[in-house]
């Protein structure tokens, strides 16, 4: 079982934001801004590619209520999934990083940007 798998089964300690039947919202244990959170589908799916449209369909909504638990709704923030090796994806587990709480940068400039 992936390590994901294992924080939504709480075999793993996370500090959560927001969980519902579908996704769960957990701070990042490595933060890189201030905040860093972490959204997931509590099914199992490698990344993007390999997860249906309804499940990103509903994962955007669930991940507007996250961004507003944080507050970040309003001063904005980046979203990001890495996909695979070239895409630095540590986890094959879908996820989105949200970072903000702070300028984030333009992502050209931010080479070491996760
Ligand atoms: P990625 O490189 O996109 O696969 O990102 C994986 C992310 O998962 C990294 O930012 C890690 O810091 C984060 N991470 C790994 N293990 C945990 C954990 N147990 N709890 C919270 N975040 C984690």
């Amino acid at each position: 079982m992936c390590i994901f798998c294992k924080i939504v089964n709480k075999e793993i300690p996370s500090k959560v934001i927001l969980e519902d039947e579908n996704f769960l919202a957990f701070h990042d244990i490595n933060p890189t801004r201030k905040v860093h959170a972490l959204v997931i589908p509590k099914a199992h799916y490698n990344s993007f590619e390999d997860t249906p449209s309804t499940i990103m369909g509903n994962m955007s909504d669930f991940i507007r209520e996250v961004t507003k638990e944080l507050n970040v709704n309003e001063s904005g923030y980046r979203m990001i999934t890495n996909i695979g090796k070239d895409g630095g994806q540590e986890v094959s587990h879908l996820h989105f990083h949200i970072i903000g709480g702070e300028s984030v940068g333009r992502l050209v400039r931010d080479k070491n940007d996760l």
